[in-house]
């Protein structure tokens, strides 16, 4: 589904810049949830923007079926560490945001957004701004603001990194569910192993300076955290 072919990035710099990924190789096929794993600064987030088409490679080629990716697209959903939604804006109208954008009537807006805050446990939040909300309900309308336009792949950096301990092993349980459900293709940053191993069917591994694949693993699915 994604191909990612000799994929580098050096960003402009003194002494021939920063070198953030190298020599990447990566195929992602439909389906598949990969929890991509190192420390901070081995590229992971370059990597990601790629694929977004907020960034393009120095060198090699990223295409989703067959197709250079050259742009963002609705096929491809962002959810970030920082909170991301409009202030200004409630939950529902965050949700409908790329709906209206796309140009569809309220009500259709409205009756496709409901089942995406339903499903993230938002029901009766749907008036509420961002700033009534915690932490953990900030990240649930992202994610369903990212589900509810409908891409094929959800690409999502440290989304749950300021999250509270608890917080997050429930919106990991949430999201490990809602691919099983929803049959989405994930890309999931993470420099917490916690987090690589409990979600998802593949690791891949990162090494830093400059930015490498190390390994790709599978990971057994379905497996209880308690
Ligand atoms: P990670 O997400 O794994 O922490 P990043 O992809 O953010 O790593 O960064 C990889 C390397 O590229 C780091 O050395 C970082 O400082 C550098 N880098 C990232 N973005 C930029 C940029 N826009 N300009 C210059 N250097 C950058
Ligand atoms: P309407 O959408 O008919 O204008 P609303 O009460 O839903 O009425 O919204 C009030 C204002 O909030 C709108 O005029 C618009 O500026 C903003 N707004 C509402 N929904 C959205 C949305 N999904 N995306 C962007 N802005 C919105």
């Amino acid at each position: 589904m994604l191909d990612i072919q000799g994929v580098s990035k050096t960003f402009p710099g003194a002494s021939g810049g920063t070198v953030a990924l190298q020599a990447t190789d990566l195929a992602v096929e439909e389906n598949d949830f990969i929890t991509i794993l190192g420390p901070s600064g081995c590229g992971k987030s370059t990597l990601l923007r790629m694929v977004a088409g907020l960034d393009t490679p120095t060198t090699g080629s990223i295409a989703l079926d067959g197709r250079p990716v050259t742009g963002p697209g609705p096929d491809r959903g962002m959810v970030f560490q920082s909170y991301t939604l409009f202030p200004w804006l409630t939950v529902l109208q965050n949700v409908c945001f790329g709906l209206r954008e796309q140009g569809l009537a309220q009500a259709e807006q409205q009756a496709i957004a409901q089942p995406f805050i339903a499903k993230v446990g938002l029901q009766g939040f749907e008036n509420h701004f961002p700033r009534q909300l915690s932490g953990g309900m900030q990240q649930r309308t992202a994610l369903a603001r990212a589900l509810a336009n409908g891409p094929r792949m959800l690409l999502m950096d440290e989304p749950f990194g300021a999250l509270d301990h608890q917080t997050r092993e429930l919106m990991q349980e949430l999201l490990q569910g809602i691919w099983e459900a929803e049959r989405k293709t994930v890309l999931f940053v993470t420099h917490d192993i916690d987090e690589a191993i409990f979600m998802g069917n593949r690791v891949v591994v990162m090494s830093a300076r400059p930015g490498r694949i190390k390994c790709d693993l599978p990971v057994p699915i379905a497996h209880p955290r308690h």
